[in-house]
């Protein structure tokens, strides 16, 4: 069976944890779906119009969290760490039902999810996999913020760098090709934010359920947690965690170079409606083994097999 063939879970996970924003407590099951179905969410505690569809055009807010919507008003946040692991795991199709308006936050990076989903295997299907590939160079700017989308031969490269004027230990820049890297450290990078915000985001209703299990808190540049930094570039290499989440709400993987500085949900959300609002800027591609290079192929097989 094709590497390049759809992937979805061979059997349901369930995550139980609390919303970052809202607080609350909420269950959450991945369960194997069909292919061609992409990933979709189910409020389980809702009996009408509880299926809300992963799309650039379905994102209804995109500051501090990125939080999907239907047409009916039902909604689910903080959807991008799930995302960023069923990418950078190649999991093509998914439902993912949730008791609650938020996924659980965990510890606030992907780690989890990618643990339990590689512990709980793979199911192949025999659908060849489409990707979106990037052909003409799109640039979102957004004062000093900006993400650029440009063509690529195979990969996904992405290169983020942010900058902080009060704090400078989160001045990082970092490059990561997605499909030929390891990932762990992107993976296992938490959110995080600045003590002097904390009080701010609770008036403002937010980070409800936050705390030092999972984000890190920068006083100045000393990190308040007990446990310190777990890779040298956690903080950019969060927000390239981010970035890949928010671009799998695009639909498919993506062939392309991604570069983007001081961004984050919005300015990425942007920048993809601005690529996706004229079809000669991408292509969906039926990805078939023979054009693929020989070195994609090895690398990949081997981290399915692995
Ligand atoms: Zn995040």
């Amino acid at each position: 069976m094709s590497i390049l063939n759809q992937k979805t879970i061979k059997k349901s996970i369930k995550f139980v944890g609390i919303g970052l924003h809202s607080g609350k407590k909420v269950e959450m099951i991945l369960l194997p779906a069909q292919p061609n179905t992409g990933i979709i969410f189910k409020r389980s505690d809702l009996k009408n119009h509880n299926l809300v569809y992963t799309s650039i055009f379905n994102v209804s807010k995109s500051s501090y969290c990125t939080k999907l919507s239907n047409d009916h008003g039902v909604t689910v946040s903080t959807v991008e760490h799930l995302m960023a692991a069923l990418y950078g795991l190649g999991i093509d199709n998914l439902l993912v039902e949730l008791n609650s308006e938020e996924l659980p936050i965990l510890d606030g990076s992907a780690k989890n999810f990618v643990e339990k989903i590689e512990k709980i295997g793979f199911k192949i299907s025999d659908q060849p996999i489409r990707v979106i590939k990037i052909n003409k160079k799109i640039t979102y700017v957004d004062n000093e913020k900006f993400i650029t989308f440009e063509p690529n031969k195979i990969s996904l490269e992405i290169d983020f760098e942010i900058k902080y004027k009060q704090n400078s230990i989160l001045n990082q820049r970092n490059k990561k090709n997605i499909y030929m890297d390891n990932l762990k450290d992107i993976y296992y990078s938490r959110t995080f934010c600045l003590f002097e915000d904390v009080e701010k985001l609770k008036k403002m209703g937010l980070a409800q359920g936050g705390s030092l299990k999972n984000a890190i808190v920068l006083r100045g540049n000393e990190i308040l947690n007990d446990e310190k930094l777990r890779n040298s570039k956690e903080f950019v290499n969060h927000k390239i965690l981010d970035c890949l989440g928010d671009i799998y709400l695009a639909g498919y993987r993506m062939v392309g170079k991604i570069t983007s500085s001081q961004g984050g949900h919005n300015v990425t959300n942007q920048g993809l409606r601005e690529l996706f609002s004229n079809n000669d800027n991408f292509t969906i591609v039926e990805l078939k083994e023979k054009n693929i290079p020989h070195s994609f192929l090895v690398k990949n097989t081997l981290k399915y097999i692995a």
